[in-house]
């Protein structure tokens, strides 16, 4: 088995690293407590092309894969999970308009969020309906030449800052196979009836956007449906398998962070006459942090690897997601523990770690959805 990266992700890895290093650091507290997006890191991010890594050469990105995408990922949680969210979280979903969007839609809109002009969103969530995707009731009926929408999303990222949603919509009601009631309908800013109102207070990664949004008789042209009417479902699964991967890397990069500031700490600070470092149980803290971090490493690099190379592995996916979300809140919660008081402070980058880790254990498939994957898998 060969476990290295090519000089080229080498390269990338390098150059994500001194960009965030560079750009996050100064202002990550003031984004975090003022719960800001930043435009102007977003855009430098584009410039500099790590935001259309992923998307295809043909339209307008450097189409490296989705483990380089990932180890860019990895780079900016491990400086700043709020700002790295914030960032490259700008194109989520576009691998949905890649995998099922006209030839049409796939020149409109991916050079141009590729490029930092355009910022999508991708609404699935729903108030009544979260990890039972499936039961989504936001209905898009058709009339002539165009969809009436109406109905409401939840906690949707980027959906005040967003110039389009894709909308996770029953197309379809009275299906009696609840999985193929839903279709994917794009809906521009600026649409009659679409109100997008953000959510404040959230727990962690507050320098990304979240929304709630609501849609009362937005017309749309039929034009913008994405993929085949009736297989949205079947489509939200497939991209899940993608965007999963992207979110266990999350995990793995403020895992690593919070190993940064632990060992920082541990070091420096002195109790009964010597540093923390010199207590076997902090010692003991640091090393299974490093190899935890290190197993959930392997398991996304893995999962990356086969889906970049056609070999897409549901189970796997899930299993690099889980573990990935356990060890961060582990990780986090230890090198907090190991600040004591200082890390219940927000001055130090610690508490925003610990804040902002929970988050990869909730969205794109609680821990809970995926070891019920894992298990449906194993028990078949
Ligand atoms: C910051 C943030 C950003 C987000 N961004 C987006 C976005 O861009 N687009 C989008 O569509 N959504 C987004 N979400 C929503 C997110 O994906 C959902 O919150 C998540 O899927 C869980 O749904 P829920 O909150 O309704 O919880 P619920 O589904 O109500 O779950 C509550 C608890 O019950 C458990 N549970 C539910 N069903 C089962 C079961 N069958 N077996 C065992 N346990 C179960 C869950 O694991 C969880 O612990 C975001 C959420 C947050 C907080």
């Amino acid at each position: 088995m060969d476990f290295s990266l090519t000089q080229e992700q080498k390269d990338v890895v390098t150059a994500a690293r001194e960009f965030a290093l560079g750009e996050f650091p100064e202002r990550a507290q003031e984004f975090d407590r003022e719960e800001t997006f930043d435009y102007q890191i977003w855009k430098k991010a584009c410039e500099l092309g790590f935001v259309g890594m992923y998307i295809k050469e043909d339209y307008g990105g450097s189409g490296m894969g989705l483990l380089s995408c990932c180890l860019v990922m990895e780079e900016f949680w491990a400086v700043d999970a709020g700002i790295g969210s914030a960032v490259l979280s700008t194109i989520f979903g576009a691998d949905i308009i890649d995998m099922y969007g006209t030839e049409e839609q796939k020149k409109k809109y991916l050079p141009a969020l590729a490029r930092g002009d355009l910022i999508m969103g991708t609404a699935i969530t729903e108030p009544d309906a979260g990890s039972d995707t499936a039961s989504a009731r936001t209905i898009a009926v058709r009339d002539g030449n165009e969809y009436v929408i109406n109905g409401s999303k939840m906690f949707i990222t980027n959906g005040s800052v967003a110039d389009f949603v894709l909308v996770f919509c029953q197309t379809d009601p009275e299906n009696p196979d609840r999985h193929k009631r839903h279709s994917w309908i794009l809906v521009e800013r600026g649409s009659q009836g679409f109100q997008a109102t953000k959510i404040r207070g959230k727990l962690g990664i507050r320098a990304s956007d979240t929304a709630e949004l609501s849609f009362s008789n937005v017309r749309v042209p039929v034009s913008n449906l994405v993929g085949e009417e009736g297989k949205g479902f079947k489509e939200l699964m497939a991209f899940f398998d993608l965007s999963r991967i992207v979110v266990a890397a999350q995990g793995v990069g403020i895992a690593r962070a919070a190993l940064e500031e632990a060992t920082r700490h541990v070091k420096k600070r002195q109790q009964f006459g010597m540093p923390l470092a010199a207590f076997q149980v902090n010692q003991f803290k640091i090393a299974e942090m490093a190899t935890k971090i290190r197993a959930a490493r392997n398991l996304y690099c893995e999962a990356a690897w086969k889906a970049d190379n056609g070999k897409l592995d549901p189970m796997l996916v899930a299993m690099a997601k889980w573990f990935s979300g356990q060890i961060a809140v582990e990780c986090a919660d230890e090198a907090l523990q190991m600040h004591g008081g200082y890390g219940y402070i927000d001055e130090y980058k610690v508490q925003r770690i610990y804040r902002d880790a929970k988050i990869v254990e909730i969205y794109e498939g609680t821990k809970e959805i995926e070891k019920l994957i894992i298990a449906r898998n194993l028990l078949r």
